[in-house]
């Protein structure tokens, strides 16, 4: 079996992308990169496809060392780049299951579990007022999610966004608003903060140890990731659960945070990470000191899907981000209806991905001037 042709599709209003990889057997596979400026561009340059043009799709792993080697002296490679990478990387997949005629996550080692449970990212409430933040988790609540995650993103007159500093008031509206969301919910309801990056160690740990008996799921992003060691010493100086790593790249990107614990569960996300094999890769680092793996996710329902199969492929596996609850283009783009019940998505027979796009769907809502899948 060769790869014929690479398709790439950017959809709107959410830019997803979605890479199509085509092959002389008649078998086609879907994939989802995370979305960025350029990056179905880069999904269809001809750095990439020509790599791939001719070569053997079930090759996986030796394809995607060869993508990375094509576009870095290096052969590591982060950014636009590797998302595009991760959605062909899928798409392969998807091939290599329908071939084998296996769920992708046979061939990732077989499944740990049946169902891949997932929590709804609320964003905020519909307001400030504590009470549209209790109405928004009681809601989700009763649509059958038992896991929520709510941002705590710096108020509109925050002091100074550039210092990351909170003022005393903002603190307290963080640590109230968070404690009637917790009371709110049922005891078994798993509650998750996102901070997005966006505070200063000190001020942020008040508001971590206030929330220490609440017993939150975790405490995401609540300082930038990258200065690993500032995060080991956050880590540590608190029992409320922190997580990171939606903004990191393959295993070596994951390397140090695991080696130092430096966040207490992992959050990758394999639409930019680098696919399902570096997800898979991911989680097994992070299995040998125990820690948690619960990717990141505002794909598609293509995307989701994929990671789906690596969720249900590795034992550390408790949870997966859902971000489109009521959208409804985001329901429409699948053949398969209701992929999410009871906050719970269904782990997959079927071969491959598992799921059929829906072609005549996507098209409607492509950008058209960009072409779709294009021959
Ligand atoms: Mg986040």
């Amino acid at each position: 079996m060769k790869v014929t042709h690479i398709g790439a599709a950017l959809l709107s209003p959410f830019p997803w992308v979605l890479v199509k990889v085509t092959t002389d057997e008649g078998l086609v596979g879907i994939g989802e990169a995370y979305h960025g400026a350029g990056v179905h561009q880069i999904a269809v340059d001809q750095r990439l496809t020509q790599v791939l043009i001719g070569e053997d799709p079930r090759n996986v792993d030796k394809l995607f060392h060869d993508m990375m080697r094509r576009m870095s002296a290096s052969g590591y490679y982060q950014g636009a780049v590797m998302s595009a990478i991760s959605g062909i990387e899928m798409a392969l997949w998807d091939i290599t299951g329908q071939s084998a005629g296996v769920p992708i996550w046979q061939l990732l080692g077989g499944k740990f579990r049946d169902k891949i449970r997932i929590y709804n990212d609320c964003h905020a409430g519909d307001s400030k007022s504590i009470e549209s933040w209790i109405e928004k988790a009681r809601e989700v609540e009763a649509r059958g999610f038992d896991a929520i995650k709510f941002d705590i993103d710096p108020l509109p007159d925050q002091r100074d966004r550039y210092s990351r500093g909170i003022s005393n008031d903002h603190i307290a509206y963080y640590i109230d608003v968070v404690k009637a969301v917790r009371e709110a919910l049922e005891p078994n309801t798993d509650l998750l903060i996102d901070g997005h990056w966006k505070h200063s160690p000190t001020d942020i740990l008040q508001v971590a140890k206030a929330y220490e008996d609440l017993n939150l799921f975790w405490l995401e992003d609540p300082i930038p990731p990258e200065n690993i060691d500032a995060m080991a010493r956050f880590t540590q100086s608190t029992t409320t659960p922190i997580c990171t790593g939606e903004n990191f790249y393959t295993a070596h990107g994951f390397r140090e945070l695991i080696e130092k614990q430096a966040a207490d569960i992992i959050s990758p996300d394999l639409a930019k990470a680098g696919g399902l094999l570096a997800g898979r890769k991911i989680a097994d680092l992070a299995e040998l000191y125990y820690i948690p793996f619960c990717p990141h996710n505002i794909c598609g329902p293509i995307g989701t899907m994929a990671a789906t199969h690596v969720c249900a492929a590795v034992p550390n596996f408790q949870m997966l981000e859902f971000h489109h609850l009521d959208n409804e283009i985001w329901s429409g783009l699948l053949v398969e209806q209701n992929l999410i019940r009871d906050g719970h998505i269904d782990v997959t027979t079927k071969p491959g991905l598992g799921v059929t796009l829906d072609e005549d769907a996507a098209r409607a809502i492509s950008v058209d001037n960009l072409g779709f899948f294009e021959e």
